[in-house]
């Protein structure tokens, strides 16, 4: 089975000591080898599981924690104490951990054999107290980690396991992440701004500005047959307007978003970027605001924000990762306007043009309109509606000594027909109900620009979040805003006082 991060690694670990002899630590490996071995079989376990040898010392330990370290193919690890590991044991290979740690509370058997057990069993099955053990000094040494806690034949816990690793590819993709920005942020707007230097502290991405020249270079360098292989592809993908089909008046126009695509494509590929913004403000030679272009690098896995907004651009890049092999997809989103019909509150969302058609199963029409703002050619964009179901909408805000995400359960519905609205578009109730969502929204100062996904939901974010160290507010089913108010306040000095002085 080829998994979505088959070319990750999760290691499994695990602690016993040398007092039981060598036949107790042969069968804590087997049992753990095939503890490992069913993790790794579960579909919903999306990274390989690789086991590692039982470890029964604080030099073997700090050792696996700093091979963990080394090895970029590694992007977590799963820790269990099958019998007994005295935990000062863990002090210096859990300082030393710099992966996310995932705290497995299990045993290897579901139920207990009751009328044969005896104190050998006891002995060997203990995991119930020596997981405590364990837990006892990760919270005394402050670590963040996530605990699952059921045999690994559950459902459920694959589930969580799974979760978590689509998470830990997330923080993996962001420490790794080079974004291009080209152009700078829309004048006067607030929220896209933010400290890209505490962005590769913090999370590990690089941002980075470029000449919007630059890519103007590699768009006048496509060339006709790339221009007309890539329409082609248009063609047959879309239902593309006729009158921007060959032979049609403003064929040229779709040639012209045609070059950007390949270009831009081009400049993203040569960089080593997964992720970049533009601003209609600045858009330099390029004859059109890249629409179809964005659209389509969205669907494909990149980040992208609009009016220099990288921070979404980081957000939408994480999402597509954590997401990957699972139907859905992420997108930029924006809020635009309400349906404040009472009992039936919707949020219709939308953006200029940059709106992932990952979002729909359905048709894509490809189009073209004016755009009434940055004064260029008309751009050509894709055009659909978001298929109904849940999804779940994440902003980031640079709120001066730290980044907030605030994530809001949402859920998408049917929309009316738009016909006079030419944009990929989506239509959601949100969690608990509108007034709820926005006014927490607005309390939180979370931005206008969200990442959508339909893909994960928010316990991926909160995974992400945990082992970033990054807060998250979470509005869902059960919040209130008072209680969202005081989760706020709270969070506020727990951060301040969490990254010291
Ligand atoms: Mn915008």
């Amino acid at each position: 089975m080829t998994k979505p991060y088959q070319d990750k690694q999760i290691w499994f670990l695990t602690g016993s000591q040398g007092l039981y002899g060598e036949e107790t630590l042969a069968q804590v490996a087997e049992q753990s080898r095939e503890v490992a071995r069913e993790l790794d079989a579960s579909e919903s376990v999306p990274a390989p599981i690789v086991w590692r040898p039982v470890l029964t010392d604080p030099a073997a330990i700090r050792r696996a924690m700093l091979e963990a370290n080394a090895d970029d193919d590694v992007i977590g690890v799963v820790v269990w104490m099958h019998t007994f590991s005295p935990a000062k044991m863990w002090i210096a290979g859990l300082e030393a951990l710099s992966k996310p740690l995932l705290h497995l509370h299990t045993q290897a058997n579901v139920a207990l054999p009751w009328d044969s057990i005896d104190f050998d069993f006891m002995n060997l099955n203990q995991a119930a107290h020596g997981d405590r053990e364990f837990g006892y000094i990760q919270s005394r040494l402050g670590l963040a980690r996530k605990t699952v806690v059921g045999h690994v034949s559950d459902a459920r816990v694959a589930g969580e396991v799974g979760t978590w690793i689509r998470a830990a590819a997330g923080l993996a993709e962001a420490r790794s992440l080079k974004v291009v920005r080209f152009g700078d942020n829309m004048r006067y707007v607030a929220v896209t701004e933010g400290d890209k230097t505490e962005a590769e502290i913090a999370l590990g991405v690089q941002v980075n500005t470029w000449g919007v020249n630059e890519l103007v270079e590699r768009v006048e360098a496509a060339t006709a047959a790339e221009v007309d292989a890539l329409v082609a592809e248009y063609e047959r993908l879309y239902d593309v307007a006729d009158e921007l089909r060959a032979g049609g008046e403003r064929h040229a126009s779709l040639r012209d978003a045609a070059a950007i695509e390949i270009g831009l494509r081009a400049f993203l590929v040569e960089g080593g970027f997964r992720a970049f913004t533009d601003n209609f403000e600045d858009l330099g030679g390029l004859k059109q605001l890249p629409g179809i272009a964005v659209q389509r690098l969205m669907a494909e896995g990149y980040g992208f924000g609009g009016e220099g907004d990288w921070k979404t651009a980081v957000l939408v890049r994480i999402a597509n990762v954590m997401g990957r092999g699972l139907p859905g997809g992420a997108s930029l989103m924006e809020d635009y306007t309400y349906d404040l019909t009472p009992g039936h509150e919707r949020i219709l969302g939308a953006h200029m043009l940059e709106v992932s058609p990952s979002l729909t199963s359905g048709r894509v029409r490809a189009e073209i309109h004016p755009l009434g703002i940055g004064g260029k050619e008309d751009p050509v964009r894709l055009v659909f509606t978001a298929d109904p179901g849940p999804a779940l909408v994440v902003a980031m805000s640079d709120m001066r000594t730290r980044f907030r995400l605030t994530a809001n359960v949402v859920e998408n519905v049917e929309a009316p027909d738009l016909p006079k609205l030419p944009v990929g578009r989506a239509v959601w109730r949100p969690e608990p109900d509108l007034p709820t969502s926005a006014a927490c929204w607005m309390t939180a100062g979370a931005a206008h620009h969200t990442v959508m996904t339909t893909a994960v939901g928010i316990d991926c974010f909160r995974d992400f979040a945990e082992m970033a160290g990054i807060e998250l507010l979470e509005i869902d089913e059960s919040t209130t805003v008072n209680e969202f108010r005081n989760a706020m306040r709270w969070n506020q000095v727990y951060h301040h006082i969490n990254q010291g002085v």
